[in-house]
Parts: C-alpha cells; sequence; structure tokens
C-alpha cells in the first residue's frame, strides 16, 4: 500500500475495532478509561503511549496524523484545531522563547500577524527576505536562528519557492526549513522530498476541501537531528522540565521527539486540540485529494488562459502560464499541476474609482462567490486590498506584488464552462 491515491483512503486506519467499522470512527470522548492505576502512571510520565485525554490527542485524529504523514512522505504528525495553531505550536516547539526565524516576505496574513506581534511579544524575532533571494536568506541567518520559514507556493500572486535551495541554505546554518505547504498540497508538490524537514498544513483548505471545517497539521520528516548540536536545542537535548530524568531526544529521537514535545507541551499546555468531528470531517476530505486537486488545477488553468487574453485584465499571476516569473520553478516543483489558487489584475489606474470598478465585477459574480477561503469545493474570490492585505499600505502592496486592481481567485470543482461565463458577464462590468 504505498501509491499516493490508495495511502489517502487507507493510511492510519485498520479496521479491527470491536465494530470492525470500515470507516474510520468518531471517538467523541473527552477521556480515556486506564486499565490500571499503573498504566495511567506510564502514559501521564511518557513511558507508554496511548489515549489520556482528548486534548493531548484522540484515536480519530491519529488516523489523520498518519494519513498526512504518509501523503507527506514523512514520520510522524501532529493534528491541531487549526492552520494558525500548526504553525505556532511547530516554531514554539523549535524555535522556543527568544529564538530568531528567517522568513518569506510572502506569507499568509495570518502568519505575518503571528510572526509580527504574537511571537514579537514572546521575544521571537522574526526577519523577513524576499524569497527569492539566495543572498538575502544567507545575509539575514543570526547565530540565534532556529528555523527557515516559507511557503512552497504563496498567494495571492502563486511565487513557487525554489524549497531545494531554501533547505541548502538553512541545513548550511545547521537549522531546520519548515514549509507551509497548504497551498501546494501533498499531490502536487512533497516539500520533504526537496529537503523541507517539517511541513504544515491548514487542512482548513484543500486536505478538507469541503470548506466545513477548521484543522491544521505538522508533518515532521524525520530528517532533522536535532541532537547534533545539543546545545541549541535543549527542548530536546536536556531534562525535560516536567517529567524528570527524562530527555526527550534519548527516549523518542529522530522523527518522534518533535511530535512528542508538541503534544505534551505546547498543544497540552496552551490547549489548541483538534475536535474528534473535524479530525473526521477532514479524513473524509482527503480520501477525494487528488481527483479534486487535479480537477481544480486544470480548471484554474483554463480560467488563467481565458483571463489572460481578456481586454479587461491587465496582468494574470498564474506559474503555468509561459512568461511568468516563476514559469519554470512551476516545471521542476510542479510536475503534476500548479496550484488552483491565483491572481489576477482588472486593467485600468489605481485611483478613486478603483473600489467601484472591482466592486461592480466581483458583485456581478454568480457563480464564483466571494468568500475569505481558499480550496473549497466551491469556486471563491476575494479582493486582497480590501480584504486579506486591507492592513498593508501602498508600498507594503506593491512589495507583496498586489495591487487595488487585484483579485484572488480560488477555482472550485464547478464546471469551468460555468465559471468562465461567470467571469465573462462579470468582466463585461469592468
Ligand atoms: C488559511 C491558511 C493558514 C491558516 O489556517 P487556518 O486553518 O485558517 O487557521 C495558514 N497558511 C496558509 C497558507 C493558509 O492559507
Amino acid at each position: 500500500m504505498s501509491e499516493f491515491a490508495t495511502q489517502q483512503i487507507q493510511a492510519g486506519y485498520v479496521p479491527g475495532t470491536p465494530q470492525h467499522s470500515a470507516v474510520p470512527p468518531i471517538y467523541q470522548t473527552a477521556a480515556f478509561q486506564f486499565a490500571s492505576l499503573a498504566e495511567a502512571a506510564d502514559l501521564f510520565a511518557l513511558r507508554k503511549s496511548g489515549n489520556l485525554y482528548s486534548r493531548n490527542a484522540s484515536p480519530t485524529q491519529q488516523v489523520l496524523e498518519e494519513r498526512v504523514a504518509a501523503l507527506e512522505g514523512g514520520v510522524s504528525a501532529v493534528a491541531v484545531a487549526s492552520g494558525q495553531a500548526a504553525v505556532a505550536v511547530t516554531l514554539l516547539a523549535i524555535v522556543g522563547v527568544r529564538g530568531h526565524i528567517v522568513a518569506a516576505n510572502q506569507l499568509y496574513g495570518g502568519t505575518v500577524d503571528l510572526f509580527q506581534d504574537t511571537f514579537e511579544d514572546f521575544g521571537i524575532e522574526v526577519t523577513f527576505v524576499d524569497q527569492d533571494d539566495a543572498e538575502a536568506w544567507r545575509a539575514a541567518i543570526r547565530p540565534e536562528t532556529r528555523a527557515l520559514f516559507a511557503e512552497s507556493v504563496a498567494n495571492p500572486v502563486a511565487q513557487v519557492l525554489d524549497i531545494r535551495l531554501v533547505a541548502d541554505i538553512a541545513h548550511e546554518a545547521g537549522v531546520p526549513l519548515v514549509i507551509d505547504n497548504t497551498v501546494g498540497t501533498p499531490y502536487l508538490v512533497r516539500p520533504g522530498e526537496h529537503g523541507a524537514d517539517f511541513v504544515v498544513h491548514s487542512a482548513t483548505k484543500f486536505l478538507s476541501g469541503h470548506g466545513t471545517s477548521l484543522g491544521g497539521v505538522v508533518v515532521d520528516q524525520g530528517t532533522f537531528d536535532f541532537g547534533a548540536q545539543p546545545e541549541r536545542w535543549p527542548q530536546f537535548t536536556a531534562e525535560y522540565k516536567r517529567v524528570p530524568g527524562l530527555v526527550l531526544w534519548e527516549r523518542f529521537g529522530i522523527g518522534q521527539a518533535f511530535a512528542a514535545l508538541v503534544k505534551s507541551k505546547y498543544v497540552h499546555d496552551l490547549g489548541p486540540s483538534l475536535s474528534p468531528f473535524n479530525a473526521w470531517q477532514i479524513l473524509q476530505g482527503i480520501e477525494t485529494l487528488d481527483l479534486r486537486v487535479a480537477r481544480q488545477s486544470s480548471t484554474a488553468f483554463a480560467i488563467a488562459q481565458f483571463l489572460a487574453q481578456h481586454p479587461s485584465v491587465a496582468h494574470v499571476n498564474h506559474p503555468g502560464l509561459e512568461g511568468n516569473r516563476w514559469h519554470d520553478l512551476a516545471g521542476r516543483y510542479l510536475p503534476n499541476g500548479v496550484p488552483s489558487v491565483f491572481s489576477f489584475d482588472l486593467a485600468g489606474a489605481e485611483d478613486e474609482g478603483t473600489q467601484e470598478r472591482i466592486a461592480r465585477v466581483i458583485d456581478s459574480l454568480k457563480v464564483v462567490r466571494l468568500v475569505a477561503n481558499i480550496g473549497d469545493a466551491r469556486s471563491l474570490v476575494a479582493h486582497p486590498a480590501s480584504m486579506t492585505h486591507s492592513h498593508l499600505n501602498a508600498q507594503q502592496r506593491s512589495a507583496a506584488g498586489i495591487s487595488l486592481n487585484t483579485i484572488r481567485l480560488s477555482a472550485g470543482l464547478e464546471d469551468p464552462r460555468d465559471l468562465i461565463a461567470d467571469l465573462e458577464q462579470a468582466l463585461a462590468r469592468a
């Protein structure tokens, strides 16, 4: 059982529960009964692994973790309440308090808020660099740097990251590369195959695909050796404060110690636990991941080609198109297709009339919906300048590659002919 489509339906679940349920059941329980006091003591001391309390883990969540780890080609995973939580607990576990992160400029807005505001409160500093500039990544690394962070494919401009390049820079500096693969999806790109050490997801998006449930996952690829420079990573290599006598790196080792730390400390203490019901919903979505993503990618490419020749459209940011700045990287990293989240700029100056023109187009759409989400079965648009990127000034907007004229589109599963006809009638109002 090794092919992608088989794993996305079967990985992590062996029927054999008392009821022999074919589909993984929802274990909707807050806590678990111990066989004896001795077993309870072993579980609390991390001498034994097993079910204890659903804040730490639930069996439904564990099926999801194993399945996403399999799809990403990783060793272990932790599922949490949202993509935000996945990014936060991953970096807290790796970087600790007062560490430094070098991150791409081109990140999801919520991640930027986390890095610039909340992490700053925690004494974690983040330096932002242009992700295409190898020298900028190198120059930003300091002795206290503990991680490099970027997205495999960003949005709304759909920049494709040269993952191998950034992974090599991270490893020369002795730190791991963390990749947010939410937009990429493991069907299109597996960052671990290109040197990433940890892969995070907002499972809310493509992994679910139905737009019903929030969730997040982080996969440990089992490649980063925190034991190689033990003084840098005391959270793994020194005695674990809450379990006297235990050193996580000795007990769990490469590929497992990270998940043990995230679950037993950060999820346990901060509490961003995934509900069993949401874990189950995300599992249902994953079973059709390859079919959905392949269809959405081809639909998005057809829409991008339609938009590229439309007189009311000035520019289309889709790396599948010839002449796009990331076209070669897309050929290298995304041989199965380019993600279905991209953007385009309406033709016309940026002036007082722009907002009204954009509103006329967006408000005329009937099939495509105005929703601040991506990766859904429904096709969705957003206007970054007044929604996801509204806190940026004009200069920051242009650094991010967007203008007042930029519209983001996430292609869904509707018939592409209906989507193109809908865009055509809306663009007639531009
Ligand atoms: C949505 C998103 C997140 C945050 O995920 P939530 O599930 O909304 O918390 C992180 N990264 C990317 C790229 C996203 O699109």
